[in-house]
Formats: C-alpha cells, structure tokens, sequence
C-alpha cells in the first residue's frame, strides 16, 4: 500500500489492525539490525535517564521499530515512546556498534506523521507551530508586539498568573522561551572580505535565528569576513526545513530543501555557513532527505557536501584575524546537533580558548541534552523542564559567568532554565563572542 492510501478516520490509528509503517521509506532493517542490543546508548538517553523505561531508551525504541516492520499496528502507546524521543543523538555518540540511530528516527517519524491520527488538540498545536516557526515575514510580524509586551512587563505579569499553564502549558512553555528581543539587525546580501579574500561563503540566516537573534547573525558576519570571507546572504533565502523534518514532515521539510538548494546554487558560493546546529546538522542531512527524487538527488548531494558549522570552516580554513582579550570565566555547552549530530566539539573549543582571558570550563554530564530539541520544548513540556532544570544546575556548578553555545533553541531553552533556578548567567552565541574579541568591544552577553 502507497503511504497516500492509508485509511482515515478511526481514532488512535489509521487504518487499525494495519502494519505500523507503509512501503514509502520504513525504518530501514538493514539499520535496525546493526543494533546487538548491548545497551550501551541507555545511560546517555534523556528520556532513559528520566524514566528508565527501556521502551524510552534507543534500544527499546528500536525494538518497537522491528515489531513495527513484523506487522504489529503502530499503537498510541508505541507513538508516545517515539514522540518522547528528543532526536538528540546521544545514543548514536555512544553505540559502538554505529547504529544510525538518526535516520532510524527520521524514517519512523515520516510514518508516524503520516499514519496516525492525532488528537485535536495536537494537530492544532503543530499546525499553529509550523504556520509560524518557518516563516520568517511571519516571525517579523510578531517581533513588535512581543518586544513591547517584554518593554512594559506584560509577558511576566501574564506568566505570574499561571493562566496560560492552566489553558496549555505548551503555549505557556512558548511565551516562558521567547527570548528578550533586542533592535533587529539586517546582514547586507554581500559583506566583502577583509584583507586577503580566502573563500566565498553562502550564509544561512535562518528563521528564529534571522528574527529572534539577529546581533548573531550580524557577529557570525563579521567575524567571517574579518577571517577572509566573503559573504553571500541571499535575501530571499526561507527555512532550511530543519523543524520539519525532525518531527517527521517530510514533504514540507522536502519543499524548504529544494528551495534553499536553489537559491544557494544561484549565488555560487564555495561552502554554506551555518551558526545554528540543528539547522546545520540538517542541510547535511539533504543527501538522504531528497534521494528518491531524480531532479535533485544529486544537488542535494553536492549541496550537503558544501554545508559547514560556523565554528567549522574558521577551523578548516585557518583563523587569521587578531583576538583581544576577554577576561571571563565561561562554560561551553555543546548543542545537540553539533556535538552528537556533527561531531563538531574541538572546533569551537579550540577557538574560544584561544581568546586571552576567557576560561572555558567544561559542565558535567554534557553529553545529556537540554530538552530544547527543535520544538520538542513545546510539544513535551514536562519532560523538557525537567531536563532543562537538571543542565541548569550543571551549568551553575561550574561557577561560569558565561554559557556560551551554538544554537538559539537552547539559548532559549537554558536561558529560561537557568532564570526559573534563579541564577544569573549572561548567555552568548560562541559567533558573537568570537565578534566581540576581534572588535575589541565588551561582550554583549
Ligand atoms: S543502539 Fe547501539 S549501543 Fe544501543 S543497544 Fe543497540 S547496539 Fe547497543
Ligand atoms: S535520540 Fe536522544 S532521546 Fe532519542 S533515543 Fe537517542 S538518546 Fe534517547
């Protein structure tokens, strides 16, 4: 059966009685069977570490994936266990047998997305979120009346109340992550080089990353130049389909792919810079995303080839511009979907640590995630808090004055974490203070 002949309309499950998944890219078994169940991802998952349910770990998630390809019907409980996954990717660091947990996931996640039917309520939540989260214009349009919520108290005096948690504590979970909103900031289509032009980089400016964020993206500029880039930022560019494709839509996530791909090749750029990891992770990723589809299978590869991390191409290609001191103590955390997803740790160690008088300390238990994880923080607000209290309190045993990290999702995510334990910690992109050293400005943290 075609993934677009399910049956409609029987609540829990389309199609009851059905196999879990279709023909149309089911979890691989060639995948799952590299998985000798040696349970080695168990203590790295957060959902493990929380519950310790092995139907919540990568192993037990695996097993349900195999029962699913054996014909057992995709359950309302067997959803609950993959949508509690964070798709953060520790236990693909941790297995030693190279199970590739992520496209697992992925694949398992298209098929619930596409065969089981949601409550009401969930359907309305994603609808509102994906409405909005990729459309940057959208994002603008919320940025004034937000701002001035924040200037005049508004967003607190409605979190005192509780009002919003009593309605949806997914939406309270929204309004407590919305970071406060500084003067928005455009990056030029083109920024020249400074001294010796050593590459040409295209640079994504994201969706909450363009309108939530924007003091990152101009540093992530700035500093690229400042190490020999030109830089390409199309205007026109939208969303990199990251969002969607983690949670398993994969059509729209498809569409973002394609167009983004077009606009790149258009602007003829050696590499294209990421400064957010789950955006980044995910262009890298387009390889396997549009590989059925004969037009761009092949784009999609040149494409993915080219995608580098922020932290990543000022490493490859060699950092030249002069640092000024930055006397700080500061803490690094690694995003998700740099550390596990892309296997970039060194990278911006390396270049922080470089800078005269920033020590960079390490927080215990890094490899555990945040609980940020693309809009998981929203779908799944208990789990998240819990997980964002604990990397809190990690955090502050460092006795850091700084966290500094590499994706606005746990910017958003540890800021209001550490805010709830009370403790007061300025927050930075590692671009923005790589920008202030090079500037020899103070570090807007
Ligand atoms: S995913 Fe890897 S680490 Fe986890 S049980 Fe399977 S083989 Fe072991
Ligand atoms: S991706 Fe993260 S949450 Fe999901 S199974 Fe792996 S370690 Fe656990």
């Amino acid at each position: 059966m075609g993934h677009d002949q399910v049956q409609l309309g029987i609540p829990g499950v389309r199609g009851e009685g059905q196999p879990a998944f279709d023909a149309h890219r089911p979890p691989s078994k060639e995948l799952i069977d590299d998985c000798v169940h040696c349970g080695f991802c168990l203590t790295t998952c957060p959902t493990y570490n929380l519950w310790g349910e092995e139907m919540d770990s990568p192993r037990g998630r695996i097993h349900l994936m195999q029962a699913g390809l054996e014909g057992s019907p995709l359950t309302d409980s067997m959803v609950g266990h993959f949508d509690a996954c964070l798709g953060c990717m520790a236990c693909v660091t941790a297995c030693p047998s190279g199970v590739q947990y992520d496209r697992l996931i992925e694949q398992t996640r298209a098929q619930v997305e596409r065969r089981h039917d949601r409550t009401p309520k969930e359907k309305a939540l994603r609808a509102a979120i994906f409405s909005l989260f990729p459309y940057p214009k959208r994002l603008r349009l919320l940025r004034g009346p937000l701002r001035l919520a924040q200037k005049v108290g508004a967003d607190r005096a409605l979190a005192k109340t509780g009002l919003l948690e009593r309605i949806s504590p997914e939406l309270a979970s929204m309004q407590s992550l919305a970071p406060q909103l500084g003067k928005a900031e455009k990056v030029p289509e083109r920024t020249p080089a400074i001294g010796e032009r050593r590459a040409v980089v295209g640079m994504l400016t994201g969706c909450v990353q363009r309108e939530f964020f924007p003091g990152v993206n101009a540093a992530t500029a700035r500093v690229l130049a400042a190490e020999g880039c030109e830089v390409i930022a199309p205007a026109r560019q939208g969303c990199c389909g990251a969002l969607s494709t983690h949670v398993g839509r994969e059509e729209e996530g498809q569409r973002f792919a394609r167009a983004l791909i077009d606009t790149f090749s258009e602007a003829a750029v050696d590499y294209v810079v990421v400064n957010s990891a789950g955006c980044g992770s995910s262009m890298k990723e387009y390889v396997h995303l549009l590989s059925d589809d004969p037009a761009y299978a092949d784009r999609a590869r040149e494409f993915s080839s080219r995608v580098r991390d922020f932290a990543e191409i000022i490493a490859e290609l060699g950092p030249v511009a002069p640092r000024h001191p930055i006397n700080a103590v500061a803490a690094y955390h690694d995003a998700c979907h740099l550390g596990h997803a892309q296997g970039i740790r060194n990278q911006p160690r390396e270049l922080l640590r470089a800078i005269p008088g920033l020590e960079v300390r390490e927080i215990p238990d890094a490899e555990i995630c945040c609980g940020s994880a693309g809009v998981y923080n929203i779908l799944n607000p208990e789990p998240a808090k819990e997980l964002g209290d604990r990397k809190a309190a990690n955090i502050a045993s460092t006795g850091a004055e700084l966290l500094i990290t590499a994706n606005p999702g746990c910017l958003m995510q540890v800021a209001n974490s550490l805010e709830r334990a009370g403790k007061s910690i300025g927050m930075a992109h590692t671009a923005v203070v790589l920008d202030a050293s090079i500037r020899g400005v103070p570090l807007e943290a």
